[in-house]
């Protein structure tokens, strides 16, 4: 095997590494985990320190996540069975079901507890370390960087790269970038009056943007706003209705915002390396939501490297299976997500109001939800069609036939 040449000055230079994972967000630190656990020497490096973990992001999931990663009571702060759709002019549409169809998970806690998990399972954790240059030089890849302004550089002879929206990087290792993104603005706030999880639809503050309220606990509500830009802006434009202002016990002090992709990269492997999560854009472009596909993805990962590991043939030809893999998995799924984007961002404020108003009068949204192929993860398909067969006639301004619960 060719041994890379090391330059001088650095301070910091380890061993060979089976594989590197870059980033330990929820889907690096869940890959590391995986890889570790199957015996590979395994590198997490992050640029956070564990106490500077802060995620933008309201940490709701499905119960397959909750399956897949076998999550502990401690991290779930609320369950969710219903919620209320609440329309531009603000007409209310309640969606309910016996069964609890999501989890609000205290997001900070999951990403230190998989880290901790890699570290148990083998993998060597390294944070505060902020990587700059990759390269694969005599088949192993250089992977440089700098802490506390010492440079830092390592090898291993494969790479996951799961450092979330990073274009530099994916650059620098041969795979694309994430093809479209949206904005998501995130705060917590103190609130009476928020039962159950709310999703607005405003496409008035900006074409395309919906807005939501979940509740984590007395009185603790997570607020976000998903929007093709200024998510900032319009979260706390959000704030200022009417309908949400009277009911904050607090005002927010900080809005945060992070880009959110919502097209997947059309490569996301080269030699010796894939990406995964949001690095290569594997999030749902209804909600927004990058957990579980993330999760996903990083099964697909571990299950082709160790195949080309075991083989020592980390060509672009022989990891090309990932790419397939994942596709197989959710591609359809974020294929017709984007459709149905692209639907409700051509839609005016009037037209979703007038959808609105007709989903609740014929029981469309329930419908959907006792849809044996609808599921909190996987949801695109069914509203496709629903939407196809109720929107000429939803928009046409016709009576709708009112159909009564059964
Ligand atoms: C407002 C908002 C709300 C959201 N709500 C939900 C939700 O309810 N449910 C859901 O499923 N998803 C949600 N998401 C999306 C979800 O947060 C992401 O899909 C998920 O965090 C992706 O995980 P990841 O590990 O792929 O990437 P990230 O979480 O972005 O992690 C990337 C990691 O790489 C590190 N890194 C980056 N660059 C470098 C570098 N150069 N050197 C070293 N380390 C580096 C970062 O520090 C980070 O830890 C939300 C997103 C937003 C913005």
């Amino acid at each position: 095997m060719a041994v890379a040449v090391w330059p001088r000055n650095i301070c910091h230079v380890n061993h060979l590494y089976d594989i590197s994972v870059i980033g330990a967000g929820p889907s690096g630190s869940y890959a590391a985990f995986l890889l570790a656990t199957a015996g590979y020497r395994v590198l997490l490096i992050d640029r956070r320190r564990i106490e500077e973990i802060a995620p933008v992001c309201t940490g709701v999931v499905g119960r397959p996540y909750a399956v897949l990663m076998d999550l502990e009571p401690d991290l779930v702060l609320a369950e969710a069975k219903a919620a209320t759709v609440v329309s531009p002019s603000g007409s209310r549409l309640r969606v309910a079901s016996t069964d609890v169809q999501a989890y609000v998970l205290d997001r900070t806690l999951l990403e230190k507890r998989l880290r901790h998990k890699a570290a148990t399972a083998g993998a060597e954790v390294l944070d505060g370390v902020v990587i700059s240059r990759m390269v694969r030089e005599s088949d192993i890849w250089v992977i440089r960087g700098s802490r506390d302004g010492c440079r830092e550089m390592f090898a291993s002879r494969a790479v996951v790269l799961a450092a979330g929206v990073s274009p530099g990087l994916a650059r620098q290792s041969g795979v694309g970038s994430p093809r479209r993104y949206l904005v998501g603005g995130h705060v917590e706030v103190e609130m009476d009056d928020v039962p159950e999880t709310e999703v607005h639809l405003v496409p008035d503050l900006a074409p395309g943007a919906f807005a939501w309220l979940t509740p984590v606990g007395p009185y603790r509500v997570r607020v976000g706003v998903l929007s093709m830009r200024a998510a900032m802006h319009l979260t706390e434009r959000f704030l200022d209705r009417p309908d949400v202002s009277r009911r904050l016990r607090s005002h927010p002090v900080l809005v945060a915002q992070r880009p959110i992709p919502v097209a997947p990269s059309r490569w996301t492997c080269s030699h010796g390396l894939v990406s995964i999560g949001d690095a290569a854009g594997q999030v749902k472009p209804t909600s927004g939501g990058g957990l579980y596909f993330g999760a996903l993805a990083a099964q697909a990962a571990t299950e082709v490297l160790g195949e080309a590991l075991s083989k020592d043939d980390l060509s672009l030809n022989s990891l090309a299976s990932y790419e397939r893999l994942w596709r197989s998995a959710i591609g359809r799924e974020l294929h017709r997500g984007a459709l149905l984007r692209s639907l409700y961002t051509r839609m005016s404020p009037g037209q979703v109001d007038r959808l609105i108003g007709w989903a609740g009068r014929t029981r469309l949204a329930d419908r959907i939800l006792g849809s044996t192929s609808f599921s909190f993860d996987r949801h695109s398909g069914t509203f496709f069609s629903a939407l196809l067969q109720s929107l000429p006639a939803a928009l046409s301004g016709a009576t709708p036939p009112r159909v009564e619960a059964e």
